[in-house]
């Protein structure tokens, strides 16, 4: 068998990194043919060297500039700049899957162009499906093209809906860790403070996730994503608090058994079931050891404690441009709430407020969305003013 080909779009986050260890680890099952990255090229060059990478390509057009001039890519790699760079790697002849986790919106072009020309795309950056979900599951529909979930929840659904007829899936669970103010009282939460925010119980995070992993907003894109997904009603996902994140996700079949999927919290795992799908191998990660005690608990999140979770629920019923509209206010909310201008009880109200101002429609091309993006941010801006404090 030959070593399945990748390009890996945001090559120096962690998605990324995680992805060149497990890519090491399996040498005769998977190689890397296309590495992007934004602007920090350096960081490029010791998997460049590693892997053989003939392409590579870097968002920002200076840093295309530096690493042509800087001599210490191997003769003969191409280093390719900007959007256009971008759509080629996504695209070049050999590759058969491209990691897509590049962060924000500008992956939402090369990720397109990718599952157009046939690619199977190992999905990680929620805003694409947030956004625009019905743009692409129409891409991978119209050209066969696998979309494989990354994200560790939607991936572990993924695994447990392998092989099993539609008609029996009754409902998705998806799984949360409940954050960092889980077990605060409710009334405490208007005065926390972002040092306290930041404080994550599993997973090791940018601040922005682990924000949205205290007040669930996290939670609900996720269950916008699953919609997508997994094409089902968002009143048939359902959310649990799971402390320990080792029970990924949960599916309930008709005959109302439920089937678990549970590993370490480690990226490895997911990112690996995507690059070697429908082949399972070893995973280079800690495995769960049952010698030692384990206790898993499951509780209902509490309304009252996560309000964004109900207004993602809210968009994800309304449907159209509301869950951009969701992602773009909570990205403003939670930007005002690091920069110490809003309290963190604040980001739901100013999600809610600016939900409640955007009209939402149904978008009829990916422009559509993207201006609906650029009006939710003004109107948020404008509505954190009055909420600062
Ligand atoms: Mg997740």
């Amino acid at each position: 068998m030959e070593a399945r080909p990748l390009t890996i779009l945001g090559a120096t986050g962690s998605i990324g990194t995680t992805t060149l260890n497990v890519v090491r680890a399996h040498p005769h099952h998977l190689r890397i043919a296309g590495l992007a990255a934004h602007a920090r090229w350096r960081e490029l060059l010791g998997p460049v060297h590693e892997f053989g990478v003939k392409t590579i390509t870097l968002n920002d057009p200076k840093a295309a500039a530096e690493a042509r001039a800087s001599g210490e890519f191997p003769a003969g790699t191409r280093i390719l700049e900007g959007n256009d760079g971008l759509i080629e790697i996504a695209c070049l002849q050999e590759v058969a899957t491209v990691v897509s986790a590049v962060v924000g919106t500008a992956g939402l072009a090369p990720t397109l162009a990718a599952l157009a020309a046939r690619k199977d795309v190992a999905l990680a950056s929620k805003e694409l499906l947030v956004l625009a979900g019905k743009f692409v599951t129409e891409a991978a529909r119209l050209s066969g093209a696998r979309l494989l979930p990354v994200d560790s929840e939607h991936n572990a659904i993924h695994q447990l809906l392998r092989d099993k007829p539609r008609a029996e899936i009754e409902r998705l669970v998806l799984t949360a860790s409940g954050g960092a103010f889980r077990d605060t009282p409710i009334e405490q939460l208007k005065d926390v403070t972002l040092e306290q925010a930041l404080r994550h119980p599993n997973w090791s995070m940018g601040p922005k996730v682990t924000i949205d992993s205290a007040t669930m907003a996290n939670k609900g894109l996720e269950l916008i994503e699953a919609r997508w997904l997994f094409d089902l009603p968002p009143d048939r996902i359902d959310i649990v608090i799971h402390p320990q994140s080792i029970i990924h996700s949960m599916i309930t079949l008709t005959d109302g058994s439920m089937q678990a999927l549970l590993s370490p919290p480690s990226m490895a795992y997911p990112i690996q079931d995507c690059l070697l799908y429908p082949q399972r191998l070893p995973c280079p990660a800690p495995r769960l050891d049952l010698a030692q005690a384990l206790t898993l608990t499951m509780a209902p999140p509490a309304p009252a404690r996560y309000p964004c979770l109900g207004l993602a629920r809210q968009a994800a019923t309304q449907g159209g441009t509301a869950p951009a509209i969701f992602n773009a206010a909570n990205e403003i909310a939670v930007a005002a709430f690091i920069a110490g201008k809003i309290r963190f009880t604040g980001i739901a109200e100013l999600v809610g407020q600016t939900l409640a101002a955007c009209p939402s429609r149904e978008p009829n091309s990916l422009a559509d969305v993207l201006a609906a993006d650029a009006e939710a941010r003004v109107m948020a801006s404008r509505l954190a003013l009055k909420l600062s404090h």
